[in-house]
């Protein structure tokens, strides 16, 4: 069964236990959780990071093919447009 990651949705005080990441798993046909199974504080799925091929190069890849620019910081207010 697949593996959910939650947190604490952003400004919320959240728990121990929400307000860094946890794992439930849950059937494909359980409902979304929305709430904190601990405190019932609001929650949000994560985007969970992929096990493999999650290497930084990866990610500047899927950012470049998505159009995203990556600007570099050379000193107060320069960047370098990497590509
Ligand atoms: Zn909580």
């Amino acid at each position: 069964m697949p593996i959910y990651e939650y947190k604490v949705t952003e400004g919320e005080k959240g728990c121990a236990h929400c307000v860094e990441r946890f794992e439930i798993i849950q059937s494909l046909s359980d409902d979304k959780l929305t709430v904190c199974p601990e405190c019932g504080a609001p929650v949000v799925k994560q985007i969970s990071a992929p096990s493999v091929g999650g290497s930084k190069a990866a990610f500047d890849d899927r950012a470049k093919a998505a159009g995203f620019s990556k600007l570099k910081k050379l000193g107060k207010g320069e960047y370098e447009k990497q590509y």
